[in-house]
């Protein structure tokens, strides 16, 4: 019988260490797996698990009402910036002291908690206090990418429940049994860096093989001035622009649905619409960043592709294919730091226009 765990593909040890846990919970779970390999649905389905009366059988009125983010019991607590903030960590500690209104429990979930070490003001302590000695019906599930030293007092107090990242062979076998054209489904896989959730809105892009053949095109639209390159850096802009597209198409049959299902159970409106509208922005940034890491991967392949063709070259002794060496070598070395001033949020138009500018040279 399906159940909320069943769309976890992929995840069968920590679905089973799920059920295991759900039948005597704890006060603090904490899910860790790298990015794209679904900590948020596996949150979500455990927290409705954690409400269902039969454990997570994903029809009865409990699950759906967690399943479609309507749940009053169930708070995703909401950052705001790049790093968690004490004040938002207090909002954290206030929901977890309320009595649940429903005959569950009071889940209280915390996204990326290794942002409590970031930022202006570290704020792990604040976490920490809230997770000493909550109410007896007061359940927390935090997650991370990774753990920080930082945060292994915080870790000590918490059941964790691992999950693994997804190979390119998974994410094909997912998007085909979603339904998705073989080679869609293929090209999508290899271009998501193991990431689920992007795979599902590459699978539904018809200009991704464009937009790939457009990042190894950049080396011979280099034509050497100026003006060239500040027209590949905009081409390159506009088609970031485009790719966001099956992303927002997604995400507002997401919210449809979450509307549909408020109104079957008889509630006038999507409980948190203003918080989920805020993370779909987050989604929407993130994935240009993503796009973007994407397109300087593919541009460094091509740069790899004529390093080895150069080095063959100069074992011939020719010493244009010795100067050509360098060239590639340098090139690679330039796409890599556009891919490091990347996770500085330095200003998109100017970090293409640097990369053209310094392409040209090679
Ligand atoms: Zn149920």
């Amino acid at each position: 019988m399906p159940d909320v765990f069943d769309p976890l593909v992929g995840q069968d040890r920590a679905v089973a260490s799920m059920r295991q846990y759900v039948r005597h919970p704890v006060h603090a779970y904490l899910f860790t797996g790298p990015a794209g390999s679904s900590l948020h649905d596996a949150v979500t389905a455990f927290a409705a698990a954690l409400q269902c009366p039969d454990k997570g059988c994903g029809k009865c009125e409990a699950c759906r009402l967690v399943l479609s983010g309507n749940d009053a019991d169930v708070t995703f607590i909401e950052r705001s910036g790049v790093s968690w903030r004490v004040d938002e960590l207090r909002v954290a500690e206030r929901v977890s002291r309320r009595r649940p209104l429903g005959r569950g429990y009071q889940i209280v979930v915390l996204e990326d908690i290794e942002l409590t070490t970031t930022g202006a003001s570290p704020c792990a302590p604040a976490l920490l206090k809230s997770l000493e000695e909550p109410p007896t019906r007061t359940i927390f599930l935090l997650t991370a990418e990774d753990v920080p030293p930082a945060l292994d007092t915080i870790v000590s107090r918490c059941i964790e429940v691992k999950l693994r990242g997804l190979s390119e062979a998974d994410l094909e076998k997912i998007l085909a049994q979603e339904g998705a054209d073989p080679v869609a489904a293929r090209t999508a896989a290899n271009a998501a860096s193991g990431n689920l959730r992007r795979a599902r809105v590459l699978v539904r892009d018809a200009a991704l093989s464009d937009r790939i053949a457009q990042w190894r095109g950049v080396p011979d639209h280099l034509t050497g001035t100026p003006a060239s390159s500040s027209a590949l850096a905009s081409a390159i802009s506009e088609a970031l622009d485009r790719a966001a597209a099956p992303l927002v198409a997604m995400q507002e049959e997401e919210m449809a649905r979450r509307i549909l299902d408020a109104r079957e159970l008889g509630q006038r409106a999507v409980a948190n619409r203003r918080e989920i509208e805020a993370q779909f922005k987050r989604e929407q940034r993130r994935f240009r960043i993503d796009e973007l890491r994407f397109g300087l991967t593919a541009l460094t392949n091509v740069y790899r592709e004529r390093l080895i063709e150069n080095l063959e070259g100069a074992e011939n002794a020719e010493s244009r294919s010795e100067y050509r060496v360098g060239a590639s070598l340098r090139a690679i070395d330039a796409v890599a730091e556009t891919s490091r001033r990347l996770s500085l949020n330095i200003d998109e138009t100017l970090l293409l226009n640097d990369l053209m500018l310094s392409l040209m040279e090679f």
